[in-house]
């Protein structure tokens, strides 16, 4: 790590904040060359308390053989992708196998170990974390990043870079600081529970099922338990009553592909999470003074459905670090590529969601379908 000669603050070559799956990824892949300091906040998570987002699809097999980590990550546990079945536009199930997927069938993830496993990978290339940081506070000064936090550690206070990364998430912390806003406004929420499941339940695909205010997943993960997750609008009026588990478990067994679901014990926690995509204006984020990069949910975030948050986590984390490789070499366009590159993700993502929703017929007439169909969409009826 860089030391200091006199009092000024450590100089780094890029400084990320963020080290979920793109930050740590991120991370990894500028090292050796790089010297890369990696800030997160302190993790409020109760231990044992599990995260949500754990299908990865077969086409992440070569971004994790580029970070070089993909051996250990093939042992770490993670089940492989059974069957898909869905009742979207009609009561008739729809199967789908990802065998058939020219990438492989793909993962469901422990995620907490996948993510875990990520920030290992980082600090093993040589990034160094500070997992304590708080207070944060980016700026630009001298055409430097200089970054301002409290942590527990002895590596407080100032520090500065060529590069700043947002990798926050969705709350994109960085990139807000610096008068940027998020972009789409789906105030979807994700009603979830990790539930304790029934010895006899040996289904392994993943179910998902429109119904008139929302839609349902449900899925085994590695860890043990079953997931069960309602998307529905914030504002929607069964929100609230729906955080009782005995009454979502209830709406959820009104369904041909859910009716089975039966958790070994009642008591359950229903935790509620911000699920609309979204992301930061390309255009916007170009006026910012250079060197500045955000990648994964903090640049563009998916709607749930769409299942490839992850994926595009590590993604973005590789073309950022090409394009910040070639920036650090004097490139002029390095991060105006980038953005050209998720633009054009962002396109291609926009058309794929308007095609999932709009094909529910069967509740077009209703709210949460309405405010998702196509026209709604481009004529901001989302913002409500
Ligand atoms: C309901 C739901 C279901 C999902 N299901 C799937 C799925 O099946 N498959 C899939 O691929 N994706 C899924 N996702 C999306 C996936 O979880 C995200 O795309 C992925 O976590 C993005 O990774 P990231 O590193 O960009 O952000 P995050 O994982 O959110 O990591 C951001 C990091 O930044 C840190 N941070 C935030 N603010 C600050 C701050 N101020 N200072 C310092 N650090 C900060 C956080 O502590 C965190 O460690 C789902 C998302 C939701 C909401």
């Amino acid at each position: 790590m860089p030391v200091p000669t006199d009092h000024s603050p450590p100089e780094w070559d890029a400084i990320i904040l963020g080290a979920g799956p793109a930050g740590a990824a991120l991370a990894r892949r500028l090292r050796p060359r790089h010297r890369v300091l990696l800030l997160d906040r302190p993790q409020a998570r109760a231990s044992g308390a599990q995260r949500i987002g754990e299908s990865l699809p077969g086409a992440a097999h070569m971004l994790l053989r580029r970070l070089g980590i993909h051996d250990s990550f093939l042992a770490q546990g993670h089940a492989a992708r059974g069957a898909m079945v869905s009742q979207w536009d009609s009561e008739a199930p729809t199967w789908f196998d990802p065998i058939r997927d020219p990438h492989g069938a793909g993962w469901h993830l422990d995620r907490m170990r996948f993510d875990a496993s990520l920030r290992a990978a980082a600090i093993e290339a040589g990034a160094i974390l500070v997992d304590s940081a708080r207070h944060l506070t980016a700026s630009f000064d001298a055409g430097r990043w200089q970054v301002d936090f409290e942590c527990d550690g002895p590596l407080c206070r100032t520090h500065r870079a060529p590069v700043l990364v947002d990798a926050t998430g969705r709350s994109m912390a960085a990139a807000r600081q610096l008068g940027l806003a998020r972009c789409g406004k789906d105030r979807l929420i994700c009603l979830y529970a990790h539930l304790p499941v029934d010895e006899c339940d040996e289904d392994h695909s993943t179910r998902i099922c429109a119904d008139s205010n929302g839609w349902w997943y449900s899925v085994r993960v590695p860890a043990g338990q079953r997931v069960l997750a309602f998307h529905l609008d914030g504002d929607d009026s069964e929100l609230k009553a729906l955080r009782d588990p005995a009454r979502l478990l209830a709406k959820a067994r009104r369904h041909q592909l859910l009716a089975a679901i039966q958790p070994a014990v009642m008591d359950f926690p229903v935790h509620a999470q911000p699920a609309g995509g979204g992301g930061l204006d390309p255009g916007a984020l170009a006026r910012l003074p250079e060197g500045f990069f955000a990648i994964g949910d903090a640049m563009l975030s998916f709607d749930p459905i769409a299942s490839q948050g992850l994926f595009n986590a590590l993604a973005t984390a590789e073309s950022a670090g090409r394009a910040i490789e070639r920036y650090i070499d004097g490139a002029n366009d390095a991060r105006e590529s980038y953005l050209t590159e998720m633009r054009a993700v962002a396109a291609r993502y926009g058309q794929r969601l308007d095609e999932t929703y709009a094909a529910v017929s069967r509740y077009s007439h209703q709210l949460f379908w309405q405010r998702r169909a196509p026209h709604s969409r481009r004529t901001g009826l989302l913002n409500h």
